[in-house]
């Protein structure tokens, strides 16, 4: 039995209370605490944990640092993640300006793009945040530049990450979704495991041309142990104009 998506992003959620909570310097929380800044019931943040592991004591609640060091854990945020974008047109210059993504370590080391005049531009990308203390993240590098490269390159860059013990670890995907099948492919020909798709397009695993050239099998073998997460916006605005269309339909306590 797995765990459900809905599950693992309020994971997200609730960790980032326990860093707030943790900047106003409150020491302990409790499920009630969490669910109420969560928006979601108490009994949906102890099944939530359970699946887990056993984080509090009973009826003594959680220590704030105990709870988000194993959260942090438990969502893979103690380790470093090699990160590259593909499609670095309007949308992947953003995601590479971001701060955001490096607060964890997760570090872009290649940009990728087809565009003649974008291959070898200079793209400033955050730091990446390097080592986990006790209470948090240890002082970061300094911010750094990365050029654009033509994303044929990208199998050989990945090759020469690897050969350093820096293999690639996911991609982000921001090219037109007519082309996000093709780039896509060449990811995973690649060798890079995780896709975040901002392309609104399904990603199918061998189901373009080259996959034909090449036969399917050698394709499919590739794709196995890749994993695609879609990322879309419209997806929020639509559900938001259907609940506020439907507000007596609203579930606040979603699997
Ligand atoms: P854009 O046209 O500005 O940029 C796309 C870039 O992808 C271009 O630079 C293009 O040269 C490059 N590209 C095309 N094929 C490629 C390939 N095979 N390999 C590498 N690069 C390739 O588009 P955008 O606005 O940045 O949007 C990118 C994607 O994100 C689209 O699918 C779009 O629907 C989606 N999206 C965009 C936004 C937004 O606010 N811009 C928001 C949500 C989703």
């Amino acid at each position: 039995p797995g765990i459900p998506t809905a599950a693992v992003s309020r994971l997200v959620t609730y960790l980032r209370i326990l860093e707030e909570l943790e900047r106003a310097e409150v020491p302990t929380t409790s499920s009630g605490a969490l669910a109420e800044r969560a928006q979601v019931s108490a009994f949906q943040v102890r099944k939530d944990l359970a699946y887990f592991g056993r984080f509090g004591t009973r009826g003594m609640g959680y220590t704030v640092s105990v709870l988000k060091r194993e959260l942090t854990r438990v969502l893979g945020l103690n380790r470093s993640w090699s990160v590259v974008i593909v499609g670095m047109g309007r949308l992947g210059q953003a995601i590479a300006h971001y701060p955001g993504a490096s607060e964890y370590q997760f570090g872009y080391v290649g940009l990728f793009d087809v565009k003649a005049e974008l291959i070898g531009t200079p793209v400033d990308v955050p730091a990446q945040r390097e080592g986990v203390s006790g209470s948090g993240l240890a002082a970061s590098a300094q911010p750094r530049q990365l050029n654009i490269q033509h994303i044929r390159d990208l199998t050989a860059f990945a090759q020469q990450q690897a050969a350093q013990g820096r293999a690639i670890d996911m991609g982000f995907l921001a090219v037109p979704p007519e082309h996000a099948q093709a780039a896509a492919q060449s990811m995973v020909e690649a060798g890079v495991k995780g896709i975040l798709n901002f392309a609104p397009t399904l990603i199918q695993p061998a189901q373009d041309s080259a996959g034909h050239e090449r036969g399917l099998q050698e394709i499919s073998d590739e794709w196995r142990d890749v994993m695609v997460e879609n990322v879309d916006f419209l997806v929020g605005m639509k559900r938001l104009a259907f609940y506020m269309l439907n507000p007596q339909l609203r579930d606040q306590d979603p699997e």
